[in-house]
């Protein structure tokens, strides 16, 4: 079964939306042909946060960057993907970011930074199929997703889930006004276990 997990809709339609801002209407279209999605040619998912946008379809989209533009195009394709898609989320989930800076409160940088991670997995769990739990050492937070849509049935040599990448670092951005460097550390597509990124305790600036 590859249509049992989804992507609220609004994710859907924030990758599209995302993907059309770079590459203009035709770019768009040309990529959902390519992929075999000419259903949302003109026809973006609607603007609502009902589970409906397939895993299978987050990948095809992030396969055919891929295939397009090669490792480095779908890469920032996805980190602004990543970013938008967060950004959609805080807009419609207004309640969700009132709760957020609520339960960051005033504590200490670190705490904060924790205590927002662990937020957004339980908020990105609630809204959509995807499973992330985090953990941590000494060095990193690592955010892991153990039911992946971006690199859902796909196979890779290097990690491709980058549109992650791009949501964690807005999410962090945003929890902690930092930025901070994250690398997946290990994908599903690769054989791993889970999509692992680790972030960096220590913010860059
Ligand atoms: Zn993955």
């Amino acid at each position: 079964m590859t249509d049992q997990y989804f992507y609220p809709n609004i994710w859907g339609r924030g990758i599209l939306t995302s993907a059309e801002d770079i590459l203009g209407e035709k770019g768009l279209n040309a990529l959902l042909n390519l992929v075999g999605l000419a259903e949302y040619i003109g026809n973006h998912p609607t603007d609502n946060i009902q589970k409906a946008f397939p895993f299978e379809h987050v990948a095809k989209l992030q396969q055919g960057l891929y295939d397009m533009y090669g490792a480095k195009g779908a890469r920032v394709f996805a980190l602004r993907g990543g970013e938008e898609t967060f950004q959609y989320s805080l807009a419609k989930y207004d309640k969700v970011q009132r709760a957020g800076r609520a339960a960051m409160g005033l504590g200490s940088f670190e705490l904060r930074t924790r205590l927002g991670l662990q937020f957004f997995a339980k908020f990105f769990n609630s809204v959509s199929d995807q499973v992330v739990r985090i953990t941590e050492d000494d060095t990193y937070y690592y955010w892991r997703i153990e039911i992946c849509p971006m690199c859902w049935e796909r196979h890779s040599d290097e990690p491709i889930c980058h549109l992650g990448i791009g949501v964690l670092r807005a999410a962090a951005k945003w929890a902690t006004d930092k930025t901070f460097r994250i690398q997946e550390i290990e994908c599903i597509g690769m054989g791993g276990e889970a999509c692992v990124y680790a972030m960096d305790k220590q913010p860059l600036d």
